[in-house]
């Protein structure tokens, strides 16, 4: 245990220090954080903050680690995830919604559409926070969450509390923005009025199209990598002949080239041996580069 996680668990008594990072990721990979806690309001955050300050702390903000591959030795400071009031999904009039980081994107468009408002139907089939949404620009071929986004609510550490920026200030392009190094606490949406019974349908639609071409029951973090301008990773893997490749526990989908599935207990060092393997296949054959869209964070 850290020389400081006596009194961090002081301050917030139901956190969790050494947890395995196995255990909130998609991937079910990871090693320890040294502390990982859960905060429910923007008064919580600023006391986490003040004394990450005080002991020199890392913080990193972790939604429902459906992008993440942590390192085999773990996250050193604290890992925070937002809850209770961060969850809530709330429509404050018009075509506006407003959802906290901590609330999950599925929800949000089932949400959006039960009120017909329609724009965010996509973000059904992505398993991960309106948080790591933003940070993501997550999306699909039918579209992205940045282009409905009107503000965002950061919070800023010296103030303690939450401000929202828009217009100018966010920037969204293919699976980022420029909040990556910001903690996302709100997204602000603006979306179209649309009929109740169209969207719902739409969502199904999106819904079971999924269900069979990705591989939605195993551990997976989704597309490991970008596609490059004008191709499709998983053709390029497919093609490579490399479908079905394992590394130690971890193997390329047979239903999707480009996930990455722990099928066997996989460890980080097994995925990023095959992401390299990949990565020097597609390279030669192809002469194209792969850009991870995963993130990788921890320690090796
Ligand atoms: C089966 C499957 C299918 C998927 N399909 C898609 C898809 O179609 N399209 C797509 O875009 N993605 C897809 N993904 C990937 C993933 O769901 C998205 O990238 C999602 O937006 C990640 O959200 P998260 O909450 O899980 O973020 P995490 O994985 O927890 O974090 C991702 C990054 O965001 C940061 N972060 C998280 N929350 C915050 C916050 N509040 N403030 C600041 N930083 C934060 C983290 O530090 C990290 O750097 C898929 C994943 C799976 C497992």
């Amino acid at each position: 245990m850290t020389a400081w996680a006596e009194d961090f668990r002081k301050l917030f008594p139901h956190a969790r220090v050494d947890e395995p990072m196995s255990r909130h990721t998609t991937f079910h990979i990871g090693g320890p954080a040294d502390a990982l806690v859960a905060v429910h309001d923007e008064a919580q955050l600023a006391r986490l903050y003040v004394f990450a300050r005080r002991h020199a702390l890392p913080v990193m903000l972790l939604g429902r680690g459906s992008n993440l591959l942590v390192l085999d030795r773990g996250i050193r400071g604290v890992v925070v995830r937002l809850k209770g009031d961060f969850e809530r999904i709330e429509f404050p009039g018009g075509t506006l919604v407003r959802a906290g980081a901590g609330a999950r994107l599925p929800q949000l468009a089932m949400d959006c559409a039960e009120r017909g408002l329609t724009g965010v139907e996509t973000l059904v089939g992505v398993p991960g926070t309106v948080g790591g949404g933003l940070v993501m620009n997550a999306g699909t071929r039918e579209g992205e969450i940045g282009a409905v986004v009107r503000r965002v609510r950061i919070f800023e550490p010296e103030l303690g509390k939450g401000a929202w920026i828009g217009g100018g200030a966010l920037r969204f392009s293919y699976r980022k923005s420029n909040l990556e190094n910001r903690v996302v606490l709100a997204g602000e949406l603006e979306l179209k009025a649309g009929v109740k019974g169209d969207i719902l349908a739409r969502v199904r639609e999106l819904q079971g199209r999924r269900s069979q071409t990705r591989p939605i029951h195993t551990f997976n973090v989704g597309s490991v990598f970008k596609n490059p301008p004008g191709r499709f990773v998983a053709q390029l893997i497919q093609e490579a002949g490399l479908k079905g490749l394992r590394r130690g526990g971890a193997k390329v989908s047979d239903l999707h080239a480009n996930f990455i599935e722990n099928d066997q207990g996989a460890t980080a060092a097994d995925v990023l041996g095959l992401v390299e393997t990949l990565r020097e296949a597609v390279r030669s054959r192809f002469n194209v580069e792969l850009e991870l869209e995963v993130k990788v964070v921890g320690e090796a």
